[in-house]
């Protein structure tokens, strides 16, 4: 039966689909497959990182499997995470048994079985970092399947799952560590300044969450208010060469060395464009963070795109440097 998946997406694209299926358990899932196995297959978890086509002619499939285990270590807490549990309350309830390690990854949006998709990452915190294990169903041949932290090539908002093994697996689980004994990191952007602006007198893992989420309040368009999809855009890596050659051009470019040379704030470069709050009627980028492209009420992915596409196209003609669309992108079927 058609189903309309407007409200399952945080974009609010309209997206009529042929049919969703919502799965609770392992055995529903494992006993499910040939069907899993179709190419017009959709998988969609809490929907905040997708741009939906207006219509998806195939299944969408929800893995929304609940549950938390937890195994106490000498040195850790291993938790066993059902891909369907929402990340945000995965975190505050971990920072109320008293654990820490998830503290600077409060209020992403989005299921557990997502995160090991794109490595979600922020405030100098990513899941690589807590990271143990992934529990999946083959697509193929339905048989469970599990990746050890280092199989899941967990980069940047990257991961085996974006790469060689896409679309072949359903994330039922997954397994994070969080050593007893975590340090605080707390030297990233605004962060220690929120702290010092909080005049908490100990920092520790709850203020740190707490310091986040002010944060995050502040920049972020609540996609219940304004649809988006958080940042549309990856951060451009760049040559050191390159953003010698660009500092030199454009004074006060913000770029943090990385792997592989230095990481742009893409929000900076389009800014710098004269595009923050700026759109097509449809589509814009956010005022308080050019990054997220928010739906101003009527937007489809075709508006979506279409508004991205111009994004590009300025950041690329005045910096010569190319913008990659961090969400998955649906075209239809
Ligand atoms: P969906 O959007 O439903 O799916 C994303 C992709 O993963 C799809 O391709 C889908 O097929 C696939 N997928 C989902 N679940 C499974 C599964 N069980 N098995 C196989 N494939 C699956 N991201 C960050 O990294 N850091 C941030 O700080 C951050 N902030 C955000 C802020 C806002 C306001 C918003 C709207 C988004 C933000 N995001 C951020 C992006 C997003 O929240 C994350 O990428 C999140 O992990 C997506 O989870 P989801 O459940 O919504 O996935
Ligand atoms: P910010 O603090 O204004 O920083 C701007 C950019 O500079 C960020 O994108 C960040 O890269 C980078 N940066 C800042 N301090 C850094 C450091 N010490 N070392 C290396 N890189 C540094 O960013 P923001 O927009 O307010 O977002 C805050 C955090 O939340 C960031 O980590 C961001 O990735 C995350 N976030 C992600 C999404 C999403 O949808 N993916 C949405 C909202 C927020 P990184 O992005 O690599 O961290």
């Amino acid at each position: 039966m058609a189903v309309d998946l407007r409200a399952r997406n945080t974009l609010g694209l309209p997206c009529q689909a042929h049919e969703l299926q919502v799965i609770t358990s392992l055995a529903q899932l494992q006993a499910g497959f040939p069907r899993w196995d179709e190419a017009s297959l959709l998988v969609l978890a809490g929907g905040s990182n997708v741009v939906l086509p207006e219509v998806w002619p195939g299944r969408v499939l929800q893995p929304a499997l609940r549950g938390r285990q937890v195994r106490e270590e000498k040195e850790a807490v291993l938790i066993q995470v059902g891909a369907g549990e929402p990340w945000p309350e995965l975190v505050r309830w971990t920072l109320a048994q008293g654990w820490s390690g998830l503290e600077n990854l409060s209020d992403i949006p989005g299921w557990a079985g997502a995160a090991p998709l794109q490595n979600i990452g922020a405030y100098g915190v990513e899941l690589a970092d807590v990271l143990q294990e992934v529990q999946s169903v083959d697509r193929r041949d339905g048989r469970l399947r599990r990746w050890q932290r280092a199989d899941c090539a967990l980069s940047y908002r990257d991961s085996i799952f974006k790469g060689a093994a896409r679309d072949t697996q359903v994330i039922a689980g997954i397994t994070l560590r969080l050593p007893r004994r975590a340090q605080l990191h707390l030297d990233y952007g605004d962060l220690r300044a929120e702290l010092d602006r909080m005049a908490v007198s100990t920092v520790d893992a709850q203020s740190v969450a707490t310091a986040v989420s002010r944060l995050r309040a502040r920049k972020l368009p609540d996609p219940a208010l304004l649809g988006n999809a958080g940042s549309f855009f990856k951060n451009p890596i760049v040559s050191q060469a390159q953003a010698d050659a660009l500092a030199r051009q454009e004074p006060g470019l913000v770029a943090h060395a990385c792997a592989g040379g230095q990481k742009l704030a893409a929000a900076w470069l389009i800014d710098r464009c004269g595009l923050r709050g700026q759109g097509n009627g449809k589509v814009a980028c956010h005022r308080d963070q050019a990054l997220v492209l928010v739906n101003l009420g009527a937007a489809t992915a075709g508006d979506v795109l279409a508004w991205a596409g111009h994004v590009q196209d300025c950041v690329r003609q005045r910096f010569a440097v190319e913008l990659e669309i961090e969400p998955r992108v649906y075209a239809s079927c």
